[in-house]
């Protein structure tokens, strides 16, 4: 029998709608009791829409309700900060979605005010959640392409019309490198098992973004062990598949169709007998985030991605930033 766990949303979006209320539900003796939007439409709307039996504009309802024992956090980038101090001081366990926070300061604090007040702090990077990911991990721990050499991305794709608002027009909380590229840095980390020591990157912008917000990147990166790195993100490019590939002094993993949200991809192994694929048991990645946040509630185990985690991939990110705007290669400092 499990401890009960009660939920309460913060934040009426997209990504709440499109995968996380069924996540959470399908987790064992989890319930979701309110959901806060700043809109009354849109919060009743929500409620309605997806079976929540309560709807509210004010936080402190859902943070003073003993029933509550766990938020997640979809509100727009520049509000998790706040909003997850004040669970954390409430005592609620946290989700909180990428990037943990816009600033490193602020994402410093959240791991702060968390540790202090005794709760889980998780953000929901999902990619490292996708089963061909991981056994791409299992593989390169066990060897199987000997010392890795250098290592490519492939997250381009088209954003698509109901998504083209804030990502698009926000200056602050908005742009390519803080809503993908930042996924990419956290798979990276996660397979690689390091942090890079410097980054160079170059930007566009302009085809979908103004203002100056980048809708397509071109990053290099160095990681220990001299491995060199490359990303291709992109909000333009239609008809593109998401992949990595790693290159090995045996041989090369190449995953395919593999940096999107659902359960897909295809992993293949060549080296010197040939090219071979590798069989995938595929899992939903959200309802794996919501097991191993659930786990972490309930005192067994550690959420896939924690706050520390969400604090290194942002480092990343925000030196990738700063080389984009200074032209410089920028050394990385993790906090
Ligand atoms: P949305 O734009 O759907 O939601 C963000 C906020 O915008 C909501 O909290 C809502 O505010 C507000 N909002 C929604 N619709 C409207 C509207 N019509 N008019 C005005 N405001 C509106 O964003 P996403 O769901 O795409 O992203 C939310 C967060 O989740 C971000 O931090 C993003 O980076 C992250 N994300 C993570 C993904 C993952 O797979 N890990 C995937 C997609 C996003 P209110 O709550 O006040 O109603």
């Amino acid at each position: 029998m499990n401890n009960p766990i009660g939920w309460g949303l913060i934040g009426a979006s997209n990504v709440a709608r499109q995968w996380i209320v069924d996540a959470i539900r399908a987790q064992p003796d989890s319930q979701i009791l309110n959901v806060l939007s700043s809109s009354e439409e849109r919060g009743a709307r929500f409620a309605t829409e997806n079976g929540i039996p309560a709807y509210t504009t004010d936080i402190d309802a859902i943070l003073t309700d003993g029933n509550v024992d766990a938020v997640y956090i979809s509100t727009a980038n520049q509000f998790h900060c706040s909003q997850t101090c004040a669970a954390a001081s409430a005592g609620k366990n946290i989700l909180c979605e990428k990037p943990v926070a816009l600033g490193i300061d602020d994402a410093r604090k959240m791991i702060a005010a968390c540790h202090d007040a005794g709760v889980v702090l998780a953000v929901n990077h999902h990619l490292r959640c996708n089963a061909m990911h991981q056994k791409l991990w299992q593989l390169l721990q066990a060897g199987e392409i000997g010392r890795l050499n250098a290592v490519r991305v492939f997250h381009a794709n088209f954003l698509p019309q109901a998504l083209q608002g804030w990502r698009i027009n926000d200056p602050n909380g908005g742009g390519l490198i803080l809503d993908s590229t930042i996924h990419d840095i956290d798979t990276l980390r996660f397979l690689i098992g390091s942090n890079p020591t410097h980054v160079m990157a170059m930007t566009q912008g302009g085809r979908l973004a103004h203002d100056g917000v980048e809708d397509g990147i071109m990053v290099i990166m160095r990681f220990p062990g001299d491995v060199l790195v490359q990303i291709h993100g992109s909000y333009t490019v239609p008809f593109s598949e998401g992949g990595v590939e790693f290159y090995g002094s045996n041989g090369v993993l190449i995953g395919r169709d593999c940096m999107s949200q659902r359960a897909a991809g295809r992993l293949f192994m060549r080296n010197a007998d040939g090219e071979k694929e590798i069989p995938v048991h595929h899992h939903n990645l959200y309802h794996y985030a919501l097991a191993a946040f659930s786990n972490a509630v309930r005192g067994t185990g550690q959420p896939a991605a924690t706050g520390e985690d969400g604090l290194a991939a942002l480092a990343i990110a925000l030196a990738i930033r700063e080389s984009a705007l200074t032209g410089r290669q920028v050394e990385v400092e993790i906090p």
